[in-house]
């Protein structure tokens, strides 16, 4: 049986950026495999990141006006079917129960792979009058989408997310919903995940299905490929029809609702590794990161160094930091390696000699640069440099995808610049037919519309394009 070890070697991030995703995500303990092929278990440090991002999602989603609820797991099979699209769409993808309790059960229960069905079937008994609406409700849940191909935090049969469901009285504040959620995904990927995303409205092949529209975020991994990030979709009436979610409006008539609903998932986890990581392993920004601040002792032995590494543990406590003594026997290169590999945002390093001189050590993982400061004043120190490694993990990341956005005008140029690891603009002129051929010959899928930009023509066809594309390979 392989044993966990650190020391071992990751594989190289250039050359074979699979494999470099595997180990990182299993070496730094952030996930196993579960038992049934396609599972993941989230272990300590990975579910850590995860309660970091709950928390920085939840504040917002109340800030916005929503509130927290939990629906079953399990939806009766028939209410799929009540939408055309969403159970087309679904179909190869859902687990069901079929058996239970020693019998066959009358009708079949579908372990959810989102939950539109059963909140429109909540919505149509809870809701009568718009003096009910508009109604907000998020839940943070498990869901289960039956996979070929799985791959930790990116492709798993069951995930944990949240997926908000709401209810308006009419399009415009729906679309207003959708958009607005759309945003907040985007500055907490940005403020908090220190990821920059390119947000638009995605195609009808791409878009959720049983959705009017549906927005998304994509963001940039490392390799070059895409990865979706959040999705909020604005629904219309047609989960209001199929499950007959009316309202008795003002001027006295009956009327179907428009609804929205918007997700993020742990593959934000996959997002994080993906779009900060390096040779080294993970680095996680400062918001988000389990822990913020390592306190490595230099001879541990020699005096006062112990003292100080305590001494400091409890600042830095006090001042809101998520910080950890190592104080284990391994050596301090060890512990430097271990940490780094983990992608802990800063590390102290106290050692006798510069204790004498008044100073303590500070790496920053982000930049893998050590410097001297002054132990006076190193609590606002470490503060100030945590803010300052959130900024520019964000800006660094800004640059390293911004220098990977070309145009094309053909094919021929978006293959090339989807192999050569970018996302390519080019014109579409929004048939079907030239979305499934960029996909044939590129295996690149068409992301988002580029918001606010225009095309001339259209990359497979030459005619008049519609709108402007981003494309590119996805994870
Ligand atoms: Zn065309």
């Amino acid at each position: 049986m392989a044993k966990e070890n650190f020391v071992e070697q990751i594989a190289d991030i250039e050359k074979d950026f699979p494999q470099w995703y595997t180990d990182v995500v299993k070496k730094t303990k952030l996930v196993d495999y579960g038992p049934v092929k396609g599972t993941m278990v989230i272990r300590p440090y990975g579910y850590a990141i995860w309660e970091n991002i709950q928390k920085e999602l939840d504040k917002r989603f109340k800030e916005t006006g929503h509130e927290n609820a939990y629906f079953p797991l399990l939806i009766p099979m028939s209410f799929f079917t009540k939408e055309a699209e969403h159970v087309e769409g679904f179909a190869p993808e859902v687990a069901v129960v079929t058996h239970a309790g020693g019998e066959e059960l009358s009708e079949p229960l579908a372990i959810r792979p989102t939950s539109e069905t059963v909140f429109g079937n909540m919505y149509s008994k809870w809701l009568q009058s718009y003096r009910d609406l508009p109604i907000m409700i998020n839940q943070w849940a498990n869901v289960m989408r039956w996979e070929k191909t799985t791959r930790p935090f990116l492709r798993t049969s069951e995930f944990l997310w949240q997926e908000g469901h709401t209810c308006h009285a009419t399009e415009e504040e729906a679309m207003e919903e959708t958009i607005k959620m759309l945003g907040v995904y985007k500055e907490f990927a940005e403020n908090c995940l220190a990821i920059p995303v390119l947000t638009g409205k995605k195609t009808e092949k791409e878009k959720f299905a049983g959705a009017v529209a549906t927005f998304g975020m994509e963001a940039m991994m490392k390799d070059g490929k895409s990865l979706q990030a959040g999705t909020s979709h604005y629904l219309g009436q047609n989960f209001a029809k199929a499950f007959d979610i009316k309202f008795l409006d003002k001027d006295g008539v009956q009327k179907h609702a428009y609804t929205t609903s918007w997700g993020v998932s742990t593959r934000l986890i996959g997002a994080l590794i993906m779009a900060h990581g390096d040779q080294r392993g993970l680095v996680i920004p400062p918001v988000v990161a389990p822990t913020q601040v390592v306190i490595v002792p230099i001879a541990a032995k020699k005096g006062g160094v112990m003292e100080a590494c305590y001494d400091l543990k409890e600042k830095l406590t006090k001042a809101g930091v998520r910080v950890v003594l190592d104080s284990t026997d391994n050596s301090p290169g060890w512990k430097f390696n271990e940490w780094e590999m983990k992608g802990v945002p800063l590390r102290i390093e106290v050692g006798p000699r510069d204790l004498e001189a008044g100073k303590v050590v500070i790496f920053r993982r982000d930049t893998c640069q050590k410097d001297f400061y002054d132990l006076t004043s190193v609590i606002d120190t470490v503060t100030s440099l945590l803010t300052a490694v959130q900024k520019d993990m964000l800006e660094a990341a800004r640059v390293r995808r911004d220098e990977r956005i070309v145009y094309a005008n053909d094919i021929q140029g978006i293959l090339a610049g989807v192999e050569g690891g970018n996302f390519v603009k080019a014109g579409w002129c929004g048939c079907r037919e030239c979305e499934e051929k960029i996909k044939e010959e590129t295996a690149a899928t068409a992301r988002v519309y580029a918001e606010g930009e225009t095309a001339e023509t259209c990359a497979v066809c030459g005619k008049k394009a519609k709108h402007m594309i981003i494309y590119a390979r996805a994870y």
